[in-house]
């Protein structure tokens, strides 16, 4: 018996390798070997890689799809406490003051911690493998907790980066308040949150502290930028925080443009197109991640590709409360045309489930239907956004995204043994349009197998969920807040 040359960690043989390397190279009989370190060493045909490497565990992947982890770009994590709490009924501009304001002033640190394992356990059984949370984890340590305990890589920010909170106008349409010189939409949010900053001196205090977790490249949980957005934000905060950004090298991500509230109370303040504005202010880069961006002008769009920003399409959370990124959004169309497009999943409430399989497919069936053209956008461009257009919205475009020699090992294995997956006929589309997040069988992230034949290999799944029924009951009940079983009216039919 010959000796192989080299040693892995992990191969992993007999898979379709969909590398999302910039040729789009599909290796039908392929082999991935993994390194000790969480380095993907190598990936190629089946028999030369074994012939390669002798590994201390081989997973055959019996001809299934294999593929890099999705990167979910926006994400409140904090939020799976209270997911199906917000009636349909309510409207958007009523949710921060009726629910979620009282929700930050009632939510513990533990209640944070099992919120984010939720929502980790989530994504990974859903073939994600790496978030950026939005900046709205009060204690920022809990997200790092629970990512490290379940295993997932994350790019956490500080909390509610703002200075000017009363100026949050997501999805509220009132008219121009007088008395505010920075900002249209003064006075709009009446709820104070106790443990978020209240002015610009507490915000800067805050900023950047995220930042110290970068100081080992290969980290699992890292730090950016966030600052929240939609009117919260001075032009004073939002260019000292893209300078705090630039100067460590990540990802300033914020929300932009989400409701036609928010973006007319930005366009009133700026006084022209609020993506012009940042454009000509220097605010408008490479490093900046939009999330949503659902309301662009031309002229936006314009600004927006020769900056090079990314933008995190939430899909769902549009559709969810009604906000029109289906129709008026401009994603599918930048995307088309060389933008940096991302995928977000947003919160429990607003899409209600963490599965970027789900979001890339309402992305490209969305363009597809507003666009009347089936080829305006196809699988492709949906596992593209989900994986390398995500790993450079959150800033590690080096490191995750494809499969590649050098890269991080965050793999999803699917199964053929599923009906979707049955006859394998084209199993891009088979993937894409059938099966799905339904197919994930193994997960393996950094080198680590975390998720194996669809269960954790470290987590007591069954304990863990009654934990979180048992906190989030309990956080509810401290809110005053009660969740009646069928309370739901019968739908309106007619006058
Ligand atoms: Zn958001």
């Amino acid at each position: 018996m010959s000796r192989k040359p080299e040693t892995a960690e992990l191969l992993i043989r007999h898979a379709y390798v969909i590398t999302m390397d910039d040729s789009a190279t599909i290796i039908e009989n392929g082999a991935v070997a993994v390194s000790g370190e969480g380095r993907i060493l190598a990936v190629g045909d089946d028999a030369e890689i074994s012939a390669r490497y002798a590994a201390s565990r081989t997973i055959d992947a019996k001809g299934a799809p294999v593929h890099p982890g999705f990167v979910e770009c926006h994400l409140h994590a904090s939020y799976h406490l209270f997911r199906g709490v917000l009636p349909d009924q309510l409207v958007e501009s009523d949710s921060f003051d009726t629910f979620e304001g009282h929700f930050y002033n009632t939510v513990t640190d533990e209640d944070e911690y099992l919120s984010v394992l939720l929502a980790c356990m989530e994504m990974v059984r859903n073939g994600t493998t790496c978030f950026m949370e939005a900046g709205t984890v009060l204690t920022p340590e809990m997200a790092a907790r629970a990512a490290r305990q379940v295993g997932v890589r994350a790019v956490l920010g500080d909390a509610f980066i703002w200075d000017q909170p009363q100026g949050f106008s997501q999805g509220k349409n009132e008219t121009r308040d007088e008395g505010c010189a920075t900002c249209a939409a003064q006075a709009r949010l009446h709820t104070v949150l106790e443990r978020a900053p209240k002015t610009r001196a507490e915000a800067l205090s805050v900023l950047g502290t995220q930042l110290q977790r970068n100081s080992d490249p290969d980290a699992l949980v890292t730090g950016h930028v966030a600052v929240l957005g939609l009117g919260t934000a001075s032009e004073e905060l939002m260019m000292t925080a893209k300078a705090c950004a630039d100067a460590a090298k990540v990802t300033l991500n914020i929300h932009q443009s989400y409701s036609p509230a928010d973006t007319e109370a930005d366009r009133q303040r700026f006084g022209k197109d609020p993506l012009v504005h940042l454009f000509e202010t220097g605010f408008l880069d490479r490093n900046v991640t939009f999330g949503h961006a659902n309301h662009l002008t031309d002229a936006e769009c314009e600004v927006l590709l020769d900056r090079g920003t990314s933008i995190a399409w939430a899909p769902a959370a549009s559709m969810m409360w009604g906000h029109g990124s289906a129709l008026h959004g401009r994603h599918a169309e930048l995307w088309r045309r060389g933008a940096s497009i991302g995928l977000g999943s947003d919160s429990p409430n607003w899409s209600n489930d963490f599965d970027l399989w789900r979001q890339s497919n309402l992305a490209v069936m969305t363009a597809r239907d507003v666009k009347m053209d089936r080829t305006y956008l196809v699988a492709e461009d949906g596992i593209y956004m989900a994986t390398r257009g995500g790993a450079r919205a959150v800033g590690l475009e080096t490191s995750i995204g494809s499969l590649e020699a050098g890269k991080r090992a965050d793999i999803v294995i699917h199964t053929l043994d599923r009906p979707e997956m049955v006859p394998s006929t084209n199993m891009i589309r088979n993937l894409f349009y059938a099966s799905r997040s339904k197919s994930v069988h193994t997960v393996i992230i950094d080198g680590r197998v975390i998720l194996e034949q669809g269960r954790f290999c470290a987590l007591d799944e069954v304990e863990i969920y009654a934990e979180v029924r048992k906190a989030s009951a309990a956080l509810l009940s401290r809110m005053g807040h009660t969740v009646a079983p069928n309370a739901v009216p019968r739908p309106r039919r007619g006058a």
